[in-house]
């Protein structure tokens, strides 16, 4: 049995997917391969009082939530009235689609582990040794507070809820739990974890399971780090939140290759780089030549797959490109458009297979929402024709570096790598007329009608070649 925990405090962010979800379905996994039946499981504190922090309580936009403190969580009511309580209300965006990040888990709740014929022997037992029970919690009691539930470990074990120190291990003993994954706060030398591996030991006469620390998740914005994502502090993005930007293997993917002992940010605003690094692995996956860490890539890649890969490498549509296609094609017959152009741009050079179709079209819808909602400066709209105004803004000066850059990029190839190349070799030799700056901004004046755009080779790379350079010839007369 493989099991974690996690609180149901709050927000159920996609940081909780590292150690309770994927390592331990990464760790089920593995030991199947190895002939082992091992179970995943998860356990929902949903008996944790309720903190009434500024967060929790900003929940509740009719009421004044502070009524609520001190409440069971599951005692909580829905702040928005969809659901039975809290519990059931903040579990939706994360229990709704777990299957789709590591099926069958088997879930339980702290509030069905007390119904537990077992539990309630447990919990009778160590009643009936109250004082030596006692004697043991004190030697920690208010030394250490429970980092998951915020507990300092003085109520009874006469009120239906055993003190954290005592809970912790007689799930373990109840659930049979072998390896459990838990966050770093957890982890300290004589911390929470050992003092209950210590109750374990002594007052219940059984092995703790073995315990894999591992670090949390940060969330950034735009590259500013927040700090750690919160469930109670409401900092961080949900499953849901993600699988509409991203197939789940993508998010999976950052958590098998990097070391459990190593923080991971996650940063909605660079879901494009996380899609490069992701691609980048498959690629190494399928190579038969591997270098630098590309071992690990492919380990990490495979970790990552909820299905058998393919025998052979699937194509797969740079997210960038996703992002732009999505917005120049049209609404009706997007994925055939799509589909052409990405011929015609020699981005895809066979015909796809079903299931890369089917990719290709879900990384088109995934992009598309990752603009709208995250990345707003990535839109575009092209400039259908050229202007009296955009040309008024262009100079002799301007006119020269588009004629110039028209010649270099007609015979390159139209790739998103030959273009920066040929953009690199005109900017840095000072082929060009005007500033760097300028050159850009006449470019994006020209396409798209504003001064300012997108990274230009993933752009351009997307657009018709033909297209692209009647349009500077044009502007350039
Ligand atoms: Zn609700």
């Amino acid at each position: 049995m493989i099991n974690a925990g996690l609180s149901v405090s709050g927000l159920q962010h996609v940081g909780r997917l590292r150690g309770e979800i994927a390592l331990s379905q990464f760790l089920t996994r593995s030991l199947r391969e190895m002939g082992r039946h091992p179970l995943q499981s998860l356990v929902l504190y949903t008996q944790d009082e309720w903190k009434a922090k500024p967060a929790q309580i900003a929940q509740f936009a009719h009421e004044d939530g502070r009524a609520y403190v001190g409440r069971r969580l599951i005692d909580v009511p829905d702040p928005f009235g969809c659901h039975a309580n809290w519990v059931d209300h903040y579990w939706q965006d994360f229990g709704g689609v777990l299957d789709r990040f590591a099926p069958d888990v088997r879930i339980v709740t702290t509030t069905q582990a007390y119904q537990h014929p077992e539990m309630q022997a447990l919990v009778r037992d160590l009643a009936s040794r109250a004082e030596e029970v006692r004697a043991v919690v004190n030697k920690y009691t208010a030394t250490y507070r429970c980092p998951r539930c915020g507990n300092e470990g003085t109520s009874s074990i006469e009120k239906g809820k055993l003190n954290w120190r005592l809970e912790w291990p007689a799930l373990w003993k109840v659930y049979r739990v072998d390896i459990e994954p838990f966050g770093k706060d957890h982890a300290t030398p004589g911390g929470s974890r050992d003092s209950c591996a210590e109750v374990a030991q002594t007052i219940m006469h059984f092995r703790p399971p073995m315990g894999i620390p591992y670090e949390w998740v940060g969330i950034a914005d735009r590259g500013k780090d927040l700090g750690d994502m919160g469930s109670s502090d409401f900092l961080g993005f949900t499953p849901v939140q993600w699988v509409e930007v991203g197939d789940p293997e993508v998010l999976r993917y950052p958590y098998a290759f990097t070391p459990t002992f190593r923080r991971i940010v996650l940063d909605l605003s660079r879901v494009d780089a996380y899609h490069d690094a992701y691609d980048r692995a498959e690629e190494a996956f399928y190579s038969s030549e591997r270098k630098g860490d590309e071992d690990d890539q492919a380990r990490a890649f495979e970790l990552a797959q909820l299905a058998p890969p393919p025998k052979r490498k699937p194509f797969a549509l740079s997210y960038r490109h996703a992002a732009f296609l999505s917005q120049i094609s049209p609404e009706t017959g997007r994925l055939e458009w799509s589909l052409n152009r990405m011929r015609d741009t020699g981005i895809l050079a066979r015909a796809p297979t079903a299931a890369e179709r089917a990719r290709i079209a879900r990384r088109i819808e995934q992009a598309r929402v990752w603009v709208e909602k995250y990345a707003t400066e990535n839109r575009v709209t092209l400039l259908q024709a050229m202007t009296p105004d955009v040309a008024a803004q262009l100079d002799d000066r301007d006119r020269s570096a588009l004629r110039t850059y028209a010649d270099k990029a007609a015979r390159a190839a139209w790739t998103e790598d030959a273009i920066k190349d040929s953009m690199v070799s005109l900017t840095k030799a000072g082929g060009l007329p005007v500033e760097t700056s300028r050159f850009f901004r006449d470019l994006y004046l020209v396409l798209l009608g504003s001064e300012r755009g997108p990274r230009a080779a993933p752009f351009l790379a997307v657009l018709e070649k033909d297209w692209v350079l009647r349009r500077l010839h044009e502007a350039a007369k």
